[in-house]
């Protein structure tokens, strides 16, 4: 199959282009190289005759409308987004922009596009929308979110997605458009641009500044390795039933400072220094409107696709921790570019 994937030189993205490469489907890979983005995550195939790249914003018609046509391609992965929540906050414009305008314009491309296939490919072609759990809002102490949980972002960011996702159900509702919508839990994992909670964690550690943890870290966050994440999508894509909803998560909830202080455990094996990493944990101001927990019930998933995650979180952690330790240079050839994040209060100038 010839998937094209947008977003597919960030963390996620990237992950889902290596698996489909590997896998032997042919892949588009449709990046406006934003901030976030990163060549290096997909070096592995740049150079695979399965593997093409097109820089390209998704909020441009035009070209993302000459892209379908060059490429003819057989089913759609929508990553592209703008992801950090904090920066939502500082300007959500640009997330409005990127993830509601711009899933609005490749569901029209792709419209225009598969209202002309014909046969077997028109049946065959589907739309998948790679969304979070974060558009159901924030759990108390108790329950899980499932597909048939009520949407309540708090967020921009959260709510630029919910707003994609409910373009996408209408895109398929009214144009009859075929969809697949996946709303995962947080993610991490190699190649994660360093200003997310784990790598701004082992990154800080290792170059020994202080460990910011939003406020007491007492929030609750589902963690899945992005393999098992990246198996979910094609499993989604591939057997998934037309205008279904999943969910996927790790089965893996820990309050932020537990898996903080996993991580520092972790460092103190490989990358020991005077004194214990959990040592530099500082706990800063609270994100606003900060969601208190996320939980996700994937059973959905599992009984109708046999998917299961198979990276538990303390050994995908040890493993994250090694390859950032083994992978430095991929963090100071990012931090030479520059970024920031105000927040946190890590100005990173190039
Ligand atoms: P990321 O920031 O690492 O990657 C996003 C990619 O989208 C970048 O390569 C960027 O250049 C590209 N992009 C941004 N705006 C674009 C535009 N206008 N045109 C073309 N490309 C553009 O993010 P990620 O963590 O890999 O997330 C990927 C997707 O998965 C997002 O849609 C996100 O909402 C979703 N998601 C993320 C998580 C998580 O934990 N990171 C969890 C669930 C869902």
């Amino acid at each position: 199959m010839k998937i094209l994937i947008t977003g597919g030189a960030g963390f996620i993205g990237s992950a889902v282009v290596r698996r489909a490469v590997r896998e032997g489907h042919e892949v588009v890979n449709l990046d406006v190289l934003a901030y976030s983005a990163n060549l290096e995550n997909v070096e592995s195939v740049a150079s695979h005759p399965a593997y093409a790249f097109e820089q390209a914003d998704i909020c441009d018609k035009a070209r993302v409308e000459a892209i379908f046509a060059q490429h003819q391609p057989d089913a759609v992965m929508h990553l592209a987004a703008e992801s950090h929540v904090d920066r939502s906050v500082e300007g959500p414009l640009d997330f409005v922009r990127a993830n509601v305008m711009g899933t609005a314009v490749m569901l029209e491309a792709a419209r225009a596009y598969w209202s002309r296939l014909e046969g077997a490919r028109k049946d065959a072609f589907r739309f998948h929308h790679v969304s979070t759990d974060e558009v159901f809002g924030a759990l108390g102490e108790d329950g899980e979110f499932t597909e048939e949980t009520p949407y309540d972002p708090t967020s921009p960011y959260s709510a630029s997605k919910a707003s994609a996702d409910h373009l996408v159900r209408a895109w398929g509702r009214t144009y009859g458009l075929p969809v697949v919508i996946t709303n995962c839990s947080n993610n991490y994992g190699p190649y994660q641009f360093p200003e997310k909670l784990i790598p701004t964690v082992i990154t800080r550690a290792l170059e020994g500044k202080s460990i910011p943890v939003y406020g007491d870290g007492r929030q609750v966050r589902d963690w899945l390795h992005v393999d098992d994440h990246a198996e979910a999508l094609l499993l989604a894509l591939t057997k998934g039933e037309l205008g279904e909803t999943y969910c996927i998560g790790g089965d893996a909830d820990h309050r932020n400072i537990d898996v903080v202080r996993m991580i520092c455990a972790e460092l103190d094996k490989v990358a020991p220094a005077n004194t214990p990493h959990a040592d530099k944990i500082a706990f800063v101001t609270d994100r606003p409107a900060h969601d208190f927990r996320y939980a996700i019930d994937a059973s959905k998933i599992e009984r109708e696709l046999g998917w299961k995650p198979s990276i538990a979180l303390d050994r995908g952690l040890a493993e994250t921790v090694r390859w950032y330790v083994d992978n430095y240079g991929w963090v100071e050839r990012i931090r030479a570019r520059g970024f920031h994040s105000e927040r946190l209060g890590l100005v990173d100038p190039g």
